[in-house]
């Protein structure tokens, strides 16, 4: 009797997610050296070795593999190692974090989280752009190339070099969620089939895909945790959110909180990105402040002030009331911020659908982001890209 009632049970629970690690930063930053738990929502019978599921696989080579390109498309047809398989139980967290077929769960994991997040946010799956002619994403963990990139039917992961030390991206997660956050724009908007020399569409789409690291990384509960308690609860502080990606696969550090306004950038697409990413941070911290200040967890005027230009010493004075704050009522500021970063990412991701990627312009979108958000996010949105003159200041 026993065990039938188990098994019935555990068939149930077959469906409720499946279990893998997760390094929120890669292990080689102070603080990151361990990973998290994640439940994925994908049930563990949909599942298979690889990882692989109905829209996605892993192939990983045997050998040497040359990055995909124009003329080079999936699926890899060369010899490859031996799909990584569950454990008995059917959940990916009994591999090793120091092996080498973790690069492999790792990345798929990595791609899985990022994509829940933004399905969630849109209320609807997302249908790769390229579903025409490749019905699934093929994720290649590990090829040798100081690079990673996201294409027609791909994602690929090489490794970074500095000074000689190699680390793969399979273990970045900033780097993946941007990568994913490109496939998930292109497959919201479609890909364009004019480019206008004004056009703002690869600036957007780095712009939408650092924005969609920066908020992925904000879904786990263990960063929130502890970037809320290195900083008392004061995010105008250096901290983990604008240390993007450190060993930037396209050679940039890209920094979110920044101070850069349009007329200060190049044409150069990551730089020109770097407005549209700040005002986005901006305005999450905005959010946060005011759902503070309205929980009696810190300073009114904070919501009056331009927080850029802080003198030092109403820098301490709002540094002290939230520490003080924080160390009574850490649950609030918990709340505060993942509900700043909930409207922002509901608001970008709406936003995609109304955008046509022909001639898409900053502004367009500036403009798309805050018409999609609800409540005080978007007057904040409205204020963040006006300052950073993406749109005319009324
Ligand atoms: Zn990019």
């Amino acid at each position: 009797m026993r065990l039938i009632r188990d098994e019935a049970l555990d068939s149930g629970n077959a469906r409720i997610g499946t279990r893998f690690w997760i390094y929120p930063q890669p292990p080689f930053i102070p603080g990151y050296e361990q990973p998290d738990r994640v439940w994925l929502s994908i049930p563990r019978d949909e599942i298979g070795e690889g990882p692989s599921d109905l829209s996605m696989y892993v192939a990983d080579p045997l050998y040497d593999k040359q990055p995909y390109g124009l003329a080079r498309l999936p699926p890899f047809d060369g010899a490859k190692r031996a799909p990584v398989r569950p454990g008995p139980d059917r959940h990916f967290d009994n591999i090793d974090p120091t092996s080498r077929p973790f690069l492999a769960v790792h990345a798929y994991a990595c791609v899985r989280f990022v994509l829940d997040i933004w399905q969630s946010y849109l209320g609807q799956r997302v249908h790769w752009f390229f579903d025409q002619t490749f019905p699934r994403l093929e994720i290649v963990p590990f090829v040798d190339w100081d690079n990673a990139q996201a294409g027609y039917g791909f994602l690929e992961l090489g490794r970074s070099d500095v000074d000689g030390i190699l680390r793969p991206y399979a273990l970045n997660f900033d780097t993946i969620a941007h990568e994913v956050g490109h496939l998930v724009m292109l497959s919201e908007t479609g890909i364009p089939t004019v480019t206008s020399p004004d056009g703002d569409f690869f600036s957007f789409s780095e712009a939408f895909s650092d924005c969609v690291s920066l908020i992925s990384f904000l879904h786990f509960d263990s960063a929130i945790d502890r970037l809320l308690r290195r900083t008392r609860g004061n995010l105008l502080l250096y901290n983990e959110l604008n240390r993007f990606a450190e060993t930037s696969p396209e050679t940039q550090i890209r920094l979110a909180t920044n101070f850069r306004r349009m007329s200060a950038v190049t044409r150069e697409v990551h730089d020109r990105a770097l407005p549209f990413v700040g005002a986005i941070f901006d305005s999450i911290v905005a959010l946060y402040h005011r759902d503070l200040v309205a929980n009696g967890c810190a300073d009114r005027r904070l919501l009056d002030v331009d927080l850029r230009e802080l003198a030092q010493d109403e820098f301490d004075t709002f540094r002290q009331a939230t520490a003080e704050a924080f160390s009574t009522k850490p649950l609030y500021f918990k709340l505060a911020l993942t509900a700043a970063r909930d409207a922002v990412g509901a608001a970008l991701a709406t936003a995609l659908k109304t955008l046509d990627p022909n001639t898409l312009r900053l502004e367009e979108a500036a403009n798309a982001v805050t018409a999609a958000a609800q409540g005080p996010a978007a007057e904040l949105l409205e204020e963040n890209f006006a300052w950073r003159e993406i749109t005319a200041s009324r």
